[in-house]
């Protein structure tokens, strides 16, 4: 029986804007690999992958997906073991406190099917030691008792395929690392691609949305497919209550200017950041955990969820010293950057 993941909504500021409820982004993720739109190069390799391990009647290699969040990563998981016609269990990293949390997961196990864990790089070090025997011999040494009483029970695993995702891959270890043998780093989507996202969920969900309203969309989606599928359902209700039901892009621009996503796809919250590195420390630089401090989040929701599309946007840069907002953050929140000198 698959496992329910644990998921956490990162930040509750932004749970309304950013995240969709479990049961909503499940009915919207692509059931098959054909199904996914955009990571081309990605599938291509997976799908060599996995016709290769078939061909071997060999469990697929452990993989490994890192990139910021709602790019595909829990699709990804989801969908290589329907092409496998194998199961999956998924579990998050944050859940697996001690090395008895893995073990159902790991006894529950049937031949080459799949273990997901998200946000692997929150998997304790005590428990991470496990994983290493378990994916490399498929064999976990428990220890029971404890003193003179202590001993060692070794436990066969059928073998299997882990599949990890990470937002911060630099925070694993490489031991960890090294024993996935596929390694993929998501990127951005295109213009294009979430376009593409958009048409394809509203014709799911069945709200007619034509293309310059899609484009619309997408465009404030910031490179996302989740942020796509969350504005796409906001445009829908703001559309049903004040439009008649009927979309079109003046409708979407109207109903996302409402909840403060702007012409970017800045959110209040990406906003609140180059405003308190703007006005609060003139610009910059400025340290990760001060910028945290004084906005009052966490600093791990800034780099993960805030700070990757400001810096790829080229609103802000990391220097040594600290991060600073660019002269198209001025341009963009309208204020003038100061003279230093
Ligand atoms: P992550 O695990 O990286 O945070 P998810 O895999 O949960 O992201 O993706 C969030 C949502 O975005 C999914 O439910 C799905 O609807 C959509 N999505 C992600 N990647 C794709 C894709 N390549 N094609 C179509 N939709 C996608």
């Amino acid at each position: 029986m698959a496992r329910e993941a644990v998921y956490q909504q990162s930040d509750p500021e932004t749970a309304q804007a950013d995240n969709l409820p479990r049961e909503q982004d499940n009915s919207l993720r692509p059931r098959a690999m054909a199904e996914m739109v955009g990571q081309q190069d990605v599938i291509e390799r997976l799908q060599i992958a996995i016709e290769a391990a078939q061909k071997r009647g060999e469990p697929l290699g452990h993989i490994l997906f890192d990139g910021p969040p709602g790019l595909g990563k829990t699709t990804f998981a989801t969908v290589i073991p329907t092409e496998m016609g194998t199961t999956v269990q998924m579990a998050n990293g944050a859940g697996l406190k001690a090395p008895k949390d893995l073990l159902p997961y790991l006894t529950n196990l049937s031949e080459a099917s799949v273990l997901f864990i998200d946000e692997i790089h929150r998997v304790p070090k005590a428990v991470e030691e496990y994983l290493y025997t378990a994916m490399e011999d498929f064999r976990i040494d428990i220890i029971l008792g404890d003193g003179v009483n202590a001993r060692t029970l070794n436990y066969e695993l059928r073998p299997f395929t882990l599949i990890g995702a990470t937002t911060r891959a630099g925070m694993l270890s490489a031991p960890l690392r090294d024993r996935f043998q596929i390694r993929e780093h998501l990127g951005w989507y295109s213009h294009n691609e979430l376009c593409e996202i958009v048409l394809r969920n509203a014709n799911k969900l069945d709200i007619p949305v034509d293309q310059p309203s899609a484009a619309v969309i997408a465009h404030r989606s910031r490179s996302t497919p989740r942020l796509a599928n969350n504005r796409l359902l906001w445009v829908r209700d703001y559309a049903q209550s004040k439009a008649d039901g009927k979309v079109t892009d003046s409708v979407a621009t109207a109903a996302l200017d409402m909840i403060g996503i702007d012409p970017l796809g800045l959110d209040k919250q990406d906003r609140g950041y180059l405003d308190t590195l703007m006005r609060i420390f003139a610009g910059g630089p400025a340290g990760i955990e001060a910028i945290a401090h004084t906005m009052n989040v966490s600093s791990d929701t800034l780099e993960d969820e805030v700070e990757p599309f400001l810096l790829r946007s080229e609103l802000i840069v990391r220097t040594r010293r600290g991060r600073m907002a660019t002269e198209k953050a001025y341009q963009h929140l309208g204020s003038v950057q100061p003279k230093l000198f």
